[in-house]
């Protein structure tokens, strides 16, 4: 009897994707395998290392939910019950300010100095307005990157952080992996997730008008804070719009808010949008124009 002998695999590096491909092999009896690790330990920079007892990640082990099923039950399997459902709170430190990690508009907004929100939000504008694609190399990590997520938030915060988790330039590195980074936090997509949060984030909840000389803009201060620095400028926003605007408007319950025309949302976020070039036209009842503001400034006493 002829017996066919089962080829001999030898896999280098011993991190998820050694340790993955060794044992779907095994698991399905194709070869024999032997994975060569030139560490003292496996499991790459997705491994632990031990201090004083203690085991201390390299990196956090959360699994996206988007998971492929069949990783996971080979996962749920191997590990019983030390694989747990846990939120994430992930955060990142960027400009000495503590964000929300994967990052949120509404905390790239409030908690960044006013010069990043601005940048960005002219990234976005940009790309929305289709001139990213002519700018930028996007066969390249650095150019699918910039094209995808704006020019501010690769150059303040994904180029280094790149840098440090694989030790390369942007320019070393395949574009494949930008392809998978952005497709999972374009700006689009960030602002899809407001808009997604509920019926409410899809219509205004705020329409406020600031002169361009508000004593926060004249400050020339940033506070780290939404409620104040959004004063710094004309702005509008997102979702939830406070009861106290309408007449009578605390004494409403939620329902009788909807109805006179508020806006219940669970989010509300804020985009600045005056400058000192700004006019603002009112139109009344009877199709006449009204100004009300010119230059950023009132166009009448107030
Ligand atoms: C801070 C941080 C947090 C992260 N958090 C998450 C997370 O929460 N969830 C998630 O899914 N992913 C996370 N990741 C990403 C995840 O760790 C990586 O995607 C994963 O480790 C990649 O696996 P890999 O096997 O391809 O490479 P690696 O983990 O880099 O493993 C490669 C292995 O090959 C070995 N090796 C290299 N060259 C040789 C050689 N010539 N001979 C022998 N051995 C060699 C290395 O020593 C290493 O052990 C995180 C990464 C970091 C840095």
């Amino acid at each position: 009897m002829h017996m066919v002998k089962k080829p001999h695999v030898v896999i280098l590096g011993g991190g998820p994707a050694g340790l993955g491909a060794a044992y779907q092999v095994t698991k399905k009896n194709l070869a024999s395998v032997t994975v060569i690790e030139q560490e003292n330990d496996v499991g790459g920079i997705a491994g632990s290392f031990n201090i004083c007892g203690i085991n201390v990640d390299y990196g956090s082990h959360r699994l996206h939910p988007a998971c492929d099923p069949e990783i996971l039950r080979d996962l749920q399997m191997l590990l019983g019950n030390e694989l747990m459902e846990r939120p994430r709170h992930g955060r990142i430190r960027l400009r000495n300010r503590w964000i929300h990690f994967p990052l949120k508009p509404f905390d790239l907004a409030s908690k960044l100095p006013f010069s990043f929100s601005i940048s960005t939000a002219i990234d976005l504008a940009r790309k929305n307005l289709g001139f990213t694609q002519k700018t930028f190399d996007t066969e390249s990590f650095a150019g699918v990157l910039e094209s995808g997520l704006g020019r501010t938030i690769c150059r303040e915060f994904y180029f280094p952080y790149v840098h440090k988790i694989w030790g390369l330039l942007p320019e070393e590195i395949s574009p494949t992996q930008a392809h998978r980074r952005v497709s999972a936090n374009s700006l689009k997509k960030m602002l899809q997730k407001i808009l997604e949060t509920d019926e409410g984030t899809r219509r205004l909840g705020e329409v406020a008008l600031v002169p361009h000389s508000s004593p926060i803009s004249q400050s020339g201060l940033l506070f780290y804070n939404i409620l104040l620095d959004e004063n710094a400028s004309c702005h509008i926003a997102l979702g939830r719009g406070l009861k106290f605007w309408l007449k009578n408007g605390e004494q409403m319950s939620d329902e009788e808010f909807s109805a006179a025309g508020g806006n219940n949302s669970i989010d509300h976020v804020d985009f600045m949008i005056g400058s000192s070039e700004m006019n603002v036209d009112g139109i009344l009842e009877n199709g006449n124009i009204e100004p009300i503001m010119r230059k950023g400034e009132w166009a009448f006493e107030v």
